[in-house]
Formats: C-alpha cells, sequence, structure tokens
C-alpha cells in the first residue's frame, strides 16, 4: 500500500470518527428530550422491551463485519450512558440540590442562623440524666457564649439492656433548664409517633444515625416547621444521605442541617471515621448547611480539638460536641465526653479560630 493510499484512507477513517462522535451527540441530546418527558408524564426511564427490540434490530441489519455479539455489546454501552444522562439529570433536580437552589439555606433556631456563614457549636451531655445534670452543662455551655444545648432523652442503644434515656421527662428537663439560660434545645426523636408530643419540648429535632433511613420518621419530620438535625447513617453513602434529606424536604419541611459523625470502616484507632471530606462535597452538591460531630466520629477526646479545627477549616458550619459534668459515671458515653475542663481547652482552642 502506497503511502498515499494510506493517507487516503486514514482520512476516511478520521472523517467517519467526527461523523460518529456528532451522531452520538445527537442521539444523546434525544435521549434526553425523552428523559424531560418522561418525567412529565412519570414513567420509568429504563425500558426493557424496547432496549431488547433495538438490540434484535442491530442483529437483524448486521452486515459485519464486526459481529453481532459485539456490535450488541457496543450498543449496550450506548444505551447504558443514555439511561445514565436521563438519571444525572434526574438527581440535579432534587429540592436537597443546589443546581436546583443556588443559595444557602439557612436554619433559623430562635435567631440563630445556622448557615449564614458564622459558625456554631452545639454541645450537652449524650442523654439526659438529672435536672442538675443538664443545669451544670448549661452553665458552662452559656459561660462560653453557646445558645445550643444538646441533650438524648429518647437513646439510640446498640443493647436493649443499656440506659434507654428519660423518654418526655428527659425533653421535660431540657426545656425547663434552656429557658432557665435563655439555650434552644436540639433532642433527637426515634418514632414517628413522638415528633407531634416533641414540639413543646425542642427547637431542634434530631434524627439520629441508626435512623437516617427510617423513612416513616423522616416524613413525619418533613410535615413539621421545625429545623431538623439530620445525621448521617453508619454506613450510609453520601448520596444514601442526600435522599434521606430529600424525604424530609419532599414534604416540605427545609429546615434541615446535614450532620457527618463518621462513617464505620475497618479503622479501630477512632470510634468511627469521621469522612472530612463529606463537608465540602455537601456544601456544593447541596444548599444545606453542615454541622461535624467530632464527638461520635472520633470517639477519641484527645483529638477533639483538631477533628473541630479541621472541619471548620474544611467548611462546616456547625460544630456538636459531648459534654458531661462528671463524664466517668455518665449513663452513656462515658468514654468520650469531655468533662468541664476539658470542655473549656476546647472551647479556649477554638474561639480564636471561630471568631477572630
Ligand atoms: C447522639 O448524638 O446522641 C447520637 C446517638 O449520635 P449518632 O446518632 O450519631 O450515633
Ligand atoms: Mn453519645
Amino acid at each position: 500500500m502506497t503511502n498515499y493510499r494510506l493517507e487516503e484512507l486514514r482520512t476516511q477513517i478520521d472523517r467517519i470518527d467526527m461523523q460518529l462522535l456528532d451522531l452520538l451527540n445527537r442521539r444523546a441530546a434525544i435521549v434526553e428530550e425523552i428523559g424531560k418527558e418522561k418525567d412529565k408524564q412519570g414513567t420509568i426511564k429504563y425500558d426493557p422491551v424496547r432496549e431488547r427490540e433495538l438490540l434484535n434490530r442491530v442483529a437483524a441489519n448486521n452486515q459485519g463485519p464486526f459481529s453481532t455479539e459485539t456490535l450488541q455489546h457496543l450498543f449496550k454501552q450506548i444505551f447504558k450512558i443514555s439511561l445514565k444522562l436521563q438519571e444525572s439529570d434526574n438527581s440535579e433536580m432534587l429540592l436537597v440540590s443546589r443546581k436546583r437552589h443556588p443559595q444557602d439555606t439557612i436554619v433559623d433556631i430562635r435567631g440563630q442562623k445556622i448557615g449564614d456563614g458564622n459558625k456554631y457549636f452545639v454541645a450537652g451531655p449524650c442523654s439526659v440524666e438529672s435536672e442538675e445534670q443538664v443545669r451544670a452543662t448549661a452553665a458552662e455551655i452559656k459561660k462560653h457564649g453557646l445558645t445550643l444545648l444538646r441533650g438524648g432523652a429518647f437513646k439510640p442503644r446498640t443493647s436493649p439492656y443499656d440506659f434507654q434515656g428519660l423518654g418526655e421527662e428527659g425533653l421535660e428537663i431540657l426545656r425547663k433548664v434552656a429557658d432557665e439560660f435563655g439555650l434552644s434545645v436540639i433532642s433527637e426523636i426515634m418514632a414517628p409517633e413522638d415528633v407531634e408530643m416533641s414540639l413543646k419540648y425542642v427547637d431542634v429535632i434530631q434524627v439520629g444515625a441508626r435512623n437516617m433511613q427510617n423513612f416513616n420518621l423522616l416524613k413525619a419530620v418533613g410535615r413539621i416547621k421545625k429545623p431538623v438535625l439530620l445525621k448521617r447513617g453508619l454506613s450510609a453513602t453520601i448520596e444514601e444521605f442526600k435522599y434521606a434529606a430529600e424525604y424530609i424536604l419532599s414534604q416540605g419541611n427545609d429546615q434541615v442541617i446535614l450532620c457527618e459523625r463518621g462513617i464505620r470502616t475497618y479503622e479501630r484507632a477512632t470510634r468511627n471515621t469521621l469522612d472530612i471530606t463529606a463537608v465540602p462535597i455537601l456544601k456544593q452538591e447541596t444548599h444545606l448547611p453542615v454541622a461535624v460531630d467530632v464527638t461520635h466520629s472520633t470517639g477519641r477526646r484527645d483529638i477533639m480539638i483538631p477533628a473541630a479545627k479541621a472541619a471548620i477549616a474544611i467548611g462546616a458550619d456547625m460544630v456538636m460536641a459531648e459534654v458531661h459534668p462528671d463524664p466517668s459515671v455518665a449513663l452513656s458515653d462515658s468514654q468520650q465526653q469531655m468533662d468541664f475542663r476539658q470542655f473549656d481547652t476546647f472551647m479556649d482552642a477554638l474561639k480564636p479560630v471561630v471568631f477572630s
């Protein structure tokens, strides 16, 4: 073959490649149109019967030299990426998506505007144990100028024989003490039927990690008009976390704070693995404020300061930490709660970073 002939054939190939490129993108544009129509009609995207027909048509019309099997494989890939194209459009349409709602959502907790660019702290005991315990802790957090008091009244414990929390009595204590100090209350509710009852006590309902996919609870807190702090599930992907928040927004409540609290990995040096990069990813992909729970993610008092600094540096709006007057006798999480002296050191280390 002369060089001239080779050049000529290559020119033909180049032209065909450009035609293929053009055809593929024209096909993709039509696929997107079909996706929008299907969205309007509410029909599902994947249609295996139609896909089978297209593959049969490839077989019937194939003249070679490629084998039918090879071409069907190739077309199958085209179908796959086409479906992806329709689905990615779909995920951008989620209510939590920043593409759909570019402005930051601000969650208003009695005038504290989470997501406004300032940094907020929420602190308090793992469990509400007594009025005295909550009052001492409230005084401690007030001393540092903080306004958000946490405390568990309904505790999701691994063992049914461990302390389960004081229930409604715990919420009553939180409300009473918070009012004495002018603080807001954040507390976990585990059952959809308790949501209504909790509204007279709490300012923010926490949905715990173990309930991130309790879809009835998510729908129930979606129907109320109070902020929700949604914690990431123990083994939830960021996508699953976003869909959990979507459940809440889909019911009309957009006052949602996403809380990264560590995920379960093979690593045992920390209680969980703090997925710090989840913070900027959630900030980029959603419009919701993001919190980091440095207590449950690390399970280690000795690294809470750097973990909190990292959370703030990477863009978290809020840091959550557990503090207890006497952690060694706490009824839950006694290993990881800070005592007041440690909390003073924690806040003294963070204040210059946050309020400079
Ligand atoms: C809590 O914050 O009290 C708690 C139980 O945390 P998590 O749901 O993240 O385990
Ligand atoms: Mn705890």
